[in-house]
């Protein structure tokens, strides 16, 4: 299965701060929650609340 790639064209970049997924330093703000995060630390994250939700079903 091919992880869906979040749209972060129109995201902020700002000042090095910790990223709340995996704690290091990212420059990019979540364009939903404008919290510190990497691209690909959301798009783990939503992938693996999808397996999850796909496991629930
Ligand atoms: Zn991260």
């Amino acid at each position: 299965m091919t992880p869906e790639l979040l749209d972060w064209r129109h995201a902020q970049v700002g000042d090095p701060a910790p990223c709340v997924l995996c704690r290091s330093p990212a420059l990019m703000r979540d364009p939903d929650t404008n919290q510190p995060k990497h691209k690909v630390c959301a798009e783990q994250a939503l992938a693996a609340r999808k397996r999850a939700e796909n496991e629930a079903a």
